[in-house]
């Protein structure tokens, strides 16, 4: 089995963050699960633990920087270090600029750009202190381009992209042993697509979800590579797509 490391998960109560939870449990590591839905984080937890894992959960919403900074406190309280803190919670609300969704324009911000910085926040001191860590970063494809109604989106993507690299140029220069992999995925079936508010938009992402996305799983198992990689080196960045997306 791999060394145990305690995995701190913000957006864990389904998609990519639930199916990394489940895989690292499985794999031996403890896991600490934060997002907003307590029923959703409560089963995933309950699973983790019937299949002889470890997981606790605090009801976590990354926009307000102190429930961040509970989560990364019940980490510590719970198993006393953070290895590995995954910004993964975000949404993709995508629709053109003329149809003037100022709301989902600031949920994407707050949830995709500032939640990633109030989770690099809440953990690097504790990584700094332990002289290790590693955060995963869930960046996107659309982190690298951008299409007519994703503006807002690969804003965000491309901010986590640029926030990670400059983070893993300061803990390389510090010599803290922090390292930094940002995930960038194409189409994975997750709900993400369920929680896009302009209808037309929602019914042809999910036309296009239907026919090309991959499952969850194959994310959490390209970040426990990433994560089983001796310390000495890291992963900055996976490009990953369903061999299907053109
Ligand atoms: P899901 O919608 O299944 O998961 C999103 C998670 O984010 C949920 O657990 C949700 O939990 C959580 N979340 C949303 N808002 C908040 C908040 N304010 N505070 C805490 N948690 C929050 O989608 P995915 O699994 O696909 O998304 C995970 C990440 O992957 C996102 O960053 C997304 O942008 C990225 N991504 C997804 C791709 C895809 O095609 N699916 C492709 C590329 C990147 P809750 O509602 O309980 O708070």
């Amino acid at each position: 089995m791999a060394e145990q490391k305690v995995v701190v998960i913000t957006g864990a109560s389904s998609g990519i963050g639930e199916a990394t939870a489940v895989l690292l449990a499985q794999k031996g590591h403890k896991l600490v699960l934060g997002a907003r839905r307590e029923e959703r984080l409560q089963e995933i937890a309950d699973k983790i633990s019937a299949n002889g894992g470890q997981a606790t959960f605090a009801v976590t919403d990354v926009t307000e920087p102190d429930s961040v900074n509970a989560l990364a406190e019940l980490a510590i309280k719970e198993f006393g270090r953070i290895d590995i803190w995954m910004n993964n919670a975000g949404l993709m609300p995508h629709s053109e600029f003329i149809k003037g969704r100022v709301d989902d324009w600031n949920q994407m911000i707050d949830v995709n750009l500032r939640g990633v910085l109030y989770g690099i926040n809440a953990a690097l001191p504790t990584m700094r202190d332990q002289q290790s860590g590693h955060f995963i970063n869930i960046a996107s494809v659309a982190a690298h381009g951008v299409h007519s109604g994703g503006g807002v989106y690969s804003a965000t993507k491309s901010g986590v992209w640029m926030i990670s690299e400059a983070l893993r140029q300061e803990e390389a220069a510090a010599g803290s042993n922090v390292r930094v992999t940002v995930v960038s995925p194409g189409a994975i079936a997750t709900e993400l697509v369920d929680n896009v508010t302009d209808k037309e938009t929602k019914e042809s992402l999910s036309q296009y979800y239907a026919k090309v996305a991959s499952a969850p799983e194959r994310v959490a198992q390209a970040i426990a590579d990433a994560i089983e990689l001796p310390e000495d080196t890291a992963i900055n960045e996976i490009v990953m797509r369903p061999s299907s997306q053109s």
